[in-house]
């Protein structure tokens, strides 16, 4: 492989490589807090992650980052581990920040112990006063000079649970001069009295995020702990504390940084999406207009089209915003290789075959998948009264107009020829049925002159006896404006669509839909791409609509 495809992640773990890393030293972690449902940013540090260990055959652990007891949720590591898994990856070892909660505190005594830590008992207001800016130094803490002996029975009651949350804090003591605020004395340890998921009451004390992560990297040897790029200037933090605590003997963690990934049309924040889904704009984590993993596999996107689209979008050292249609092409070209063609009219007008015989029912044999050959055929049952949509016809139609119109002829797919001979109308107007005349002969796949007759349009339609019904969703973007956590003035919530979901009733199926399930994905000829939804039950089927066609057939 030349060094011009592979991506910068990759080129700085080669370098590493050729000055002497052992290959088997490799290992990766993908570390998300369990406070929320994936979504597809994290498909991208996923893929990335996971893409490595597959590379370089390397162990990829799945580390969840729990340190914070007030928005962490059991649901939200089952949901995690689920959509990973259906992603189609495997980790090597299930790890848990909090698993470490007693190594880090123990070498968080070693700090205090070697003046490198200090009990603190201002407010966190009177400390981010204290910061400084980035030109000017900051303040040091009047308890910054606190005994070692006074800041070790102090820190060690904090863990016992003796003082109240926010009343002390374990600091860090590096240099409150430093050009880097992240230097500045940061914090090690607060109180927190809050249930954890798995810890349950065994501490009121937690690790800052900064404190934790390396040195969690560490704890599993992790060679290369790749985040997301507003995590660059905690980089020097992260190297002090693993001076601190190293074993030259053992494997010294890297830290590395690549953009996030943001889609246009929708935010990607846990804390924004968690809003949408507790102010009931969405009807859960995995609403199909959710750019959750599991809204994105509900909706009916597939673990290959994500994988697709991760490759595609690729890993960059620059902040960018993807354009959603790039998500939309990659579910599109599976499905058209994938899904099975079938028939729905979401908007009917019946159409009765004059010439057709009373009560006769004719099975019609229809390709699955034309971009498939092995895929087979499935049966359609064709009668004397159809639906086809009510856009297909117009009882006067300009030379542009391929569908049905008075007096024209258009194909029914994988039938036979019709020609419009004329409509019924109730009292208001409203085309009731359209009496057709079928030319007998014309049967797709007969091999009769007939058959083979071009005619400019191809409309789909469902047998209406044999049809059955079923709900059918169809979304559009969840956000009126491209990128809109991106206003400094305005709040995301004021850029809601609020038509971003469209519920047909009452849509008419060909009954081999009626066999669906969660796993099948269907194109309903000439409309999009379908999918069962997760609320469906039996007398009741829903289908979302996963994705539109880019052509349909003719126009
Ligand atoms: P959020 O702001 O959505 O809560 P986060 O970074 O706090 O994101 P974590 O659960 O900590 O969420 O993320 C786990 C891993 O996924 C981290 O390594 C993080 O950097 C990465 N990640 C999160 N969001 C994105 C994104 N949009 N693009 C790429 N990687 C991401
Ligand atoms: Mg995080
Ligand atoms: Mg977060």
């Amino acid at each position: 492989e030349s060094p011009e495809t592979l991506n910068f992640i990759e080129q700085i773990i080669e370098e590493d490589l050729a000055k002497g890393l052992p290959k088997e030293k490799l290992r990766f972690r993908f570390p998300p807090e369990p406070n929320g449902y994936l979504h597809i940013g994290h498909a991208a540090s996923i893929c990335l992650n996971f893409g490595l260990g597959e590379k370089y055959n390397a162990p990829v652990n799945l580390r969840f980052d729990d340190t914070n007891p007030a928005k962490e949720e059991q649901e939200y590591v089952d949901a995690i581990k689920r959509d990973i898994a259906w992603l189609g990856f495997k980790w090597a070892n299930e790890c848990y920040s909090s698993d470490y909660f007693q190594q880090l505190y123990d070498w968080a005594v070693q700090l205090i112990k070697e003046g490198k830590a200090y009990v603190d008992q201002q407010s966190s207001e009177q400390i981010a006063e204290q910061k400084g800016t980035p030109t000017t130094p900051g303040k040091p803490s009047p308890f910054r000079d606190r005994p070692v002996a006074e800041s070790l029975e102090l820190f060690e009651k904090m863990k016992n649970g003796e003082f109240p949350a926010g009343s002390y804090l374990l600091r860090a003591k590096i240099d409150m001069a430093s050009p880097n605020m992240h230097m500045r004395d940061p914090i090690l340890y607060r109180i927190i009295n809050a249930p954890h998921h798995r810890t349950g009451s065994d501490w009121c004390i937690y690790p800052m995020y900064d404190w934790a992560h390396g040195e969690s990297d560490y704890i599993e040897q992790v060679s290369h702990s790749l985040c997301t790029l507003e995590f660059k200037l905690h980089r020097e933090l992260y190297d002090w504390y693993l001076d601190q605590i190293y074993d030259p003997s053992l494997l010294r963690p890297k830290q590395r940084e690549f953009a996030r990934r943001n889609l246009s049309y929708t935010v990607m924040s846990k804390r924004k999406l968690l809003e949408l889904v507790q102010k009931k704009v969405v009807a859960g984590w995995n609403d199909p207009r959710m750019p959750t993993i599991s809204g994105l596999r509900r909706r009916g996107y597939t673990p290959e089209s994500i994988r697709k689209f991760s490759d595609l979008s690729g890993i960059s050292k620059r902040d960018n915003v993807t354009d959603v249609s790039l998500l939309e092409y990659c579910i599109r070209e599976d499905l058209n290789k994938t899904a099975t063609r079938v028939m729905a009219v979401l908007d009917p007008v019946k159409v009765v075959l004059t010439n057709y015989p009373e009560g006769k029912v004719e099975m019609l044999s229809m390709e699955n998948n034309p971009e498939d050959l092995n895929s087979g055929t499935h049966e359609v049952p064709f009668s004397k009264e159809l639906y086809i949509e009510r856009e297909d016809f117009k009882e006067e139609a300009n030379k542009k107009f391929f569908r049905l119109s008075l007096g024209n002829e258009v194909r029914l797919k994988s039938a036979y020829i019709i020609k419009a001979d004329s409509v019924v109308k109730d009292e208001a107007g409203n085309i009731t049925e359209i009496h057709c005349t079928v030319d007998l002969d014309s049967k797709s796949g007969s091999g009769t002159e007939a058959s083979l007759r071009k005619v400019k349009g191809t409309l789909h339609w469902v047998s209406i006896v044999h049809a059955i019904t079923a709900e059918v969703r169809e979304y559009d973007r969840l956000f009126l404006d491209e990128a809109p956590d991106a206003h400094e003035d305005k709040n995301f919530m004021e850029f809601i669509n609020p038509d971003s979901l469209n519920i047909i009733k009452k849509a008419y199926l060909e009954p081999y839909l009626a066999q669906a399930t969660l796993d099948d994905k269907y194109q309903f000829q000439r409309l999009g791409y379908f999918t069962l939804d997760t609320d469906s039950k039996e007398g009741h089927l829903i289908f979302n609509k996963t994705v539109g066609l880019k052509d349909s057939w003719a126009k």
